[in-house]
């Protein structure tokens, strides 16, 4: 009995070879595919790394350019520029350049044997200021900061205010203020303004920290601070933040160290900078220190920093409010009698206060729990307060 379907002719032998030769074709066609596939790829990987040699085989043939710097346009297409090491040329210009752009002190690279202007460069930039520039202050918006209400409105005055409508100040005929100090004890909240004016404008943005830029060098003090202000005139609307300003903005005195001076010159250059020939423009300062009453009388005069904002310890309403907005992101449990911790922290800073919700979730863990409750918070202001009565009290004048 033949197990051949019904409907198909019966197999002879010559449909037999036939089926078989066709196999066996497919199979060696499938196998020479997949050769195929597998030396393409091949030919891509080997076709990359060719590219890349050629690429580096062009970058070690090709020629370096020479630094220069645009002195004066002498005709339309010619130019005189002082070369990085020090001869001056009359050259010309590449003809696809913009030339309006190739202003006097423009960075541009030339060409190594005719001296042609290739391309321009932009402003140098000191790494350092480069850095300061890149500092993100976050996005804190004014909500999180409690009990400061009348500074933060004093601070948008006199640094919101001028760089959004500077006509404002025009009409009137008066100069814009240049610049605030926020002066208080630590941890009340000072940097945090800055941080929050910053993230809410759409300015840039430089913070500096005043004890970093004191150099060993004589000189690179005052000059990181005159490339600081060149930055931001540059790059306007700015906002300069200083802080711990007392680091170099210290009463100046006759006698004293090599270091001494150094720091005073570096104070005499801000001071040239913040009121010397070149208007600041659109360039506002804010500074901060812990230290009002080390901080030399020049650099507070009016002209300079117009407004001295006090940052104090928060009273109670404030201590309140901070508190609140620090617990806010807290798991919790029950009822929290905030009132009751607040009584409890009695010359508290904005720091502090951060910090009794810190130690109220590290209270709950301890218990295995996932939240907090009022007992934690407790317990937290209990600690916190016999903490700092261990604390040497620094003493604290105000301006
Ligand atoms: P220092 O003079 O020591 O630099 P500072 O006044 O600049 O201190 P900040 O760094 O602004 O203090 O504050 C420290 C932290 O304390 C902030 O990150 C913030 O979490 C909290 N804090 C301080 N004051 C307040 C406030 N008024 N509202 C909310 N949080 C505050």
């Amino acid at each position: 009995m033949s197990s051949q379907p019904a409907g198909r002719p019966p197999l002879n032998d010559e449909r037999v070879n036939a089926l078989s030769s066709y196999r066996t074709k497919l199979l060696e066609h499938r196998e020479i595919e997949s050769r195929l596939k597998s030396l393409r790829d091949k030919h891509k990987e080997l076709h990359l790394e060719f590219q890349k040699s050629e690429d580096d085989l062009k970058a070690l043939q090709s020629v370096g350019q020479m630094l220069g710097e645009v002195l004066k346009q002498l005709t339309p297409d010619n130019f005189i520029v002082k070369s990085a090491n020090g001869p001056r040329y009359v050259v010309g210009c590449r003809r696809q350049l913009n030339k309006a752009k190739l202003k006097p002190g423009t960075r541009v690279a030339l060409d190594m044997t005719t001296l042609t202007i290739m391309r321009y460069l932009p402003r140098e930039v000191d790494p350092q200021v480069y850095n300061m520039t890149h500092e993100d202050p976050g996005n804190v918006d004014y909500s999180a900061i409690g009990g400061l209400g009348d500074q933060i409105r004093e601070l948008r005055e006199v640094i919101e205010l001028p760089l959004m409508n500077p006509e404002l100040f025009i009409r009137v005929g008066i100069n814009p203020p240049k610049g605030c100090l926020l002066y208080g004890p630590p941890g009340t909240g000072k940097t945090l303004l800055a941080r929050a004016i910053a993230s809410q404008l759409d300015a840039n943005f430089l913070k500096v920290v005043s004890s970093a830029i004191v150099d060993k060098y004589i000189g690179e003090s005052a000059r990181l601070i005159r490339e600081m202000f060149s930055y931001a005139r540059d790059h306007q609307p700015c906002i300069i933040f200083m802080d711990e300003i007392d680091a170099i903005g210290g009463r100046r005195f006759s006698e004293g160290t090599s270091a001494d001076r150094e720091i005073q010159r570096t104070l005499m250059e801000l001071l040239n900078q913040m009121d010397g020939f070149d208007a600041l423009g659109q360039v506002k300062i804010i500074m901060a220190t812990n230290r009002p009453d080390t901080l030399d009388p020049a650099l507070l005069r009016p002209g300079r920093l117009d407004r001295k904002l006090e940052i104090p310890l928060p009273n109670e309403i404030a201590r309140l409010d901070i508190l609140k907005i620090h617990a806010a992101p807290l798991s919790k449990q029950g009822e929290i009698d905030y009132e009751a911790v607040v009584k409890l922290s009695d010359m508290f800073n904005g720091a502090d206060l951060r910090n009794i919700c810190t130690e109220a979730g590290l209270f709950a863990l301890r218990e295995d729990r996932e939240y907090v409750i009022h007992e934690d918070f407790m317990k937290a202001v209990r600690k916190t307060a016999d903490n700092k009565k261990l604390e040497t009290k620094l003493e604290y004048k105000p301006l």
